[in-house]
Order: C-alpha cells, then sequence, then structure tokens
C-alpha cells in the first residue's frame, strides 16, 4: 500500500501517519520530519534547508524529491509507505508518479484530510508550546497557509484528473475519531487490494 496523507499545515497529518502506517504495518514517511532530523544533526543539508522550514516556504523540490527517494529505497518501505507532507507541489507528484513507474508500484489512495483554518491555527499555537517547532508561529503558519493554498492544493486536481481516488476525510474531532475515519477511507477505496 502506498497511500498520501494530503491536508494543510497544522491538519494532523503527523499523527495521524503514525497510526495508520502502523496499522497497515508500512513505513511512514514523513519529508518535513527527514529535514527536522537533519537540522537535529547539524548536517550540510539541514544547514541549508533550516531557513527555509523557519520561514514556512518550501524546500525546492529538486532537494525534496532525493530525499524521498533516498527514503522510498530503504528496506521498510518494501512493503508499503504512508506519506506524510509529499508531494506538495505538482512536480513532486510528477517525480513520485515517475519513481513508482519505475518500480512498477502503484498509487494506493489519496487521503485529503480537511480542517477549517481557524482551527487549524489554535492547533499550531498550542504545538508551538508544547514542541517548539521553528515554523509554529503566526508569521511562518500565515505563509504555510499561503503556499499550501497555492502550491499545494493543485496537487489534489492532479490525483483527480489522473483517477487516483482522492478520498475526503473530516479532520475535526478526537485523534481516535478521525483515524477511524482514515481507515474506513483507505478500506473503500482500497478494500481489495490492501
Ligand atoms: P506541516 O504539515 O505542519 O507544515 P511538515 O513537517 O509536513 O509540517 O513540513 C514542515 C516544513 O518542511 C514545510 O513548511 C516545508 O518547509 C518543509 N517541507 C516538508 N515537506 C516538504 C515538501 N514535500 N516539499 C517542500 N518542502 C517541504
Amino acid at each position: 500500500m502506498i497511500a498520501i496523507l494530503f491536508g494543510p499545515p497544522g491538519a494532523g497529518k503527523g499523527t495521524q501517519a503514525t497510526l495508520l502506517a502502523r496499522h497497515f504495518g508500512v513505513a511512514h514517511v514523513s519529508t518535513g520530519a527527514m529535514f527536522r532530523a537533519e537540522i537535529e544533526a547539524q548536517t550540510m543539508l539541514g544547514h541549508e534547508v533550516a531557513p527555509i522550514l523557519a520561514s514556512g516556504a518550501l524546500v525546492p523540490d529538486e532537494l525534496t524529491v532525493r530525499i524521498l527517494e533516498s527514503r522510498m529505497d530503504h528496506k521498510d518501505a518494501a512493503g508499503g509507505a504512508v506519506l506524510d507532507g509529499f508531494p506538495r507541489t505538482v512536480a513532486q507528484a510528477q517525480a513520485l508518479d515517475r519513481m513508482l513507474a519505475q518500480q512498477a508500484r502503484e498509487l494506493t489512495v489519496v487521503i485529503n484530510v480537511n480542517v477549517p483554518d481557524e482551527v487549524l491555527l489554535n492547533r499550531i499555537l498550542k504545538r508551538a508550546a508544547d514542541e517548539g517547532r521553528t515554523d509554529d508561529n503566526r508569521e511562518a503558519f500565515a505563509k504555510r497557509i499561503s503556499v499550501y493554498r497555492q502550491q499545494t492544493e493543485p496537487v489534489l486536481d492532479y490525483y483527480k484528473q489522473a483517477r487516483t481516488g482522492v478520498e475526503d476525510v473530516d479532520g475535526v474531532g478526537s485523534i481516535e475519531e478521525v483515524n477511524s475515519r482514515i481507515l474506513a477511507a483507505v478500506e473503500s477505496a482500497n478494500g481489495q487490494r490492501v
């Protein structure tokens, strides 16, 4: 299974992707978490992307695709993956298509987690207090939302046109509620193939 968990910043993709990956026994692949790990480890890549993440802008596609491809080559992703925060641009979606085609794999489903903007901001500000992420502040959040609307939302149309199932899920509710909705959506898209 290769599922994409799609949604705006603060929609709870990370939490839900962890649960979904565990449920299906597949890898949880988060480009954001990978970038944060590089920053933490003070690698060259980390130094390059730190200011980009802090501002709320997107890391260039080429770098992002490269890190995603190397992650998908790990053994644990051979059986499947939940992609969290990737693809975020149409160019990234096209690169993913090419990669999967080369490996004779198919995308299973795109889960679109819907959450209203005011709920997103509240969650982000709360997370700022809990986790101290450099991009969880009002300014970076405004940037992330506008980047999401302009560059990431078109990815949904890309998948709708490609006839990959896009399943809309209501992301407001408890972690367990949203998790059950997502599981139901994956099963309805993919009952035969998981
Ligand atoms: P959120 O979904 O809350 O914004 P993420 O951890 O997915 O959190 O992403 C944090 C930041 O990491 C993004 O704002 C961006 O700077 C960078 N990033 C993550 N994934 C990508 C991607 N696919 N393409 C470009 N930049 C990315």
